[in-house]
């Protein structure tokens, strides 16, 4: 009865608890400086066209290499960001460099789109049309080669984020919804904002093969998208299968380990070339039947 009367006495000695809310402070305290110490980075991953297995954009994914932990996994430290009130200028830090990334690469010959996942956080961020318009700017990078991917929250003002989305597609921006699936107003957020592409969350795709709820959710996914006259996107496609049933059903791109890891953008260009290969092979076995 003691714990339950005093909640802080209980989590404080309850075991763990304690450990992970000093780790949790000094995440925090480190993550003020990483930006400053150069330890946040961007990798890139494409994602194709299914049925032409050309490049239809890359996304930036972004990576915290702390010299202690190693690779922080944004999981970890983007809610962390969140809840510190940080997320805004990390989130300004990607959205400038993936604009001069992309821009970089434009400049070598490879027109292609930059897709930024926003946090819903920032939403809240007064100027956020404005910083998305000078990352671009400052870059020289059209507005139609940015991609602004969000995620389904129960926690987003809708009325606030349909006046930003918006806004943004006006200037020529491309919307996509991430985690397709997995949210909890998937359908709400179609109907509200201005949206190009769904992307179907990569749990659907694991084990597409020996389950046929995912199979049918997958097919539904892409149907409704078409009728809709959206794209959609596959996410986590790791398997020569998980790619064959998406072709067969018309799914107009996809992504993940089975084409490419996300990667350091001077890997970019290589794996491009290499892709164009990589699908040809896949496309003459699927002919052959196999
Ligand atoms: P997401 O946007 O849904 O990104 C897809 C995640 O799946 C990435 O994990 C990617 O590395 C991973 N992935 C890609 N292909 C495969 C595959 O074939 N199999 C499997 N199992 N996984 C695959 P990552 O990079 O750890 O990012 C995790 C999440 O963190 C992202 O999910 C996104 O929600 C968030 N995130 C990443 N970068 C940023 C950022 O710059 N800002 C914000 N706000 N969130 C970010
Ligand atoms: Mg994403
Ligand atoms: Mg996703
Ligand atoms: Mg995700």
């Amino acid at each position: 009865y003691h714990a339950k009367n005093m909640g802080y006495t209980y989590e404080y000695f309850h075991t763990g608890l304690l450990e992970e809310k000093i780790n949790r402070l000094k995440i925090e305290h480190e993550l003020i400086n990483a930006m400053d110490k150069g330890e946040l980075s961007l990798l890139y991953q494409p994602k194709l066209n299914l049925q032409t297995g050309n490049i239809i954009g890359l996304e930036a994914l972004l990576r915290w290499n702390h010299p202690e932990y190693g690779a922080v996994s944004p999981e970890v430290f983007i809610p962390i960001a969140e809840e510190a009130g940080l997320i805004a200028s990390i989130g300004e830090w990607v959205l400038y460099e993936a604009c001069r990334q992309n821009a970089i690469l434009h400049s070598q010959g490879l027109s292609t789109i930059v897709s930024v996942n926003l946090s819903t956080k920032q939403f809240y961020q007064e100027d956020l049309v404005e910083v998305i318009t000078s990352a671009l700017k400052m870059n020289g990078l059209d507005p139609r080669f940015l991609e602004i991917e969000i995620t389904e929250s129960m926690t987003v003002d809708l009325s606030k984020a349909t006046a930003i989305l918006h806004k943004l597609r006006e200037m020529g921006i491309q919307i996509s919804i991430d985690d397709f699936g997995t949210g909890f107003s998937s359908l709400n957020y179609i109907k509200n904002f201005p949206v190009n592409t769904l992307k179907i969350d990569q749990s659907f795709i694991r084990d597409l093969h020996n389950n046929l709820y995912d199979k049918t959710i997958v097919k539904t996914i892409i149907s409704m998208a078409h009728h809709l006259n959206l794209k959609v996107v596959a996410e986590g496609i790791e398997t020569e299968e998980h790619l064959a049933f998406l072709q067969q059903n018309h799914c107009d791109g996809g992504q993940g380990y089975f084409f490419s890891k996300p990667l350091p953008p001077q890997e970019i260009m290589q794996k491009i070339e290499a892709l164009q290969q990589t699908l040809g092979i896949t496309k003459s076995s699927k002919e052959k039947g196999m």
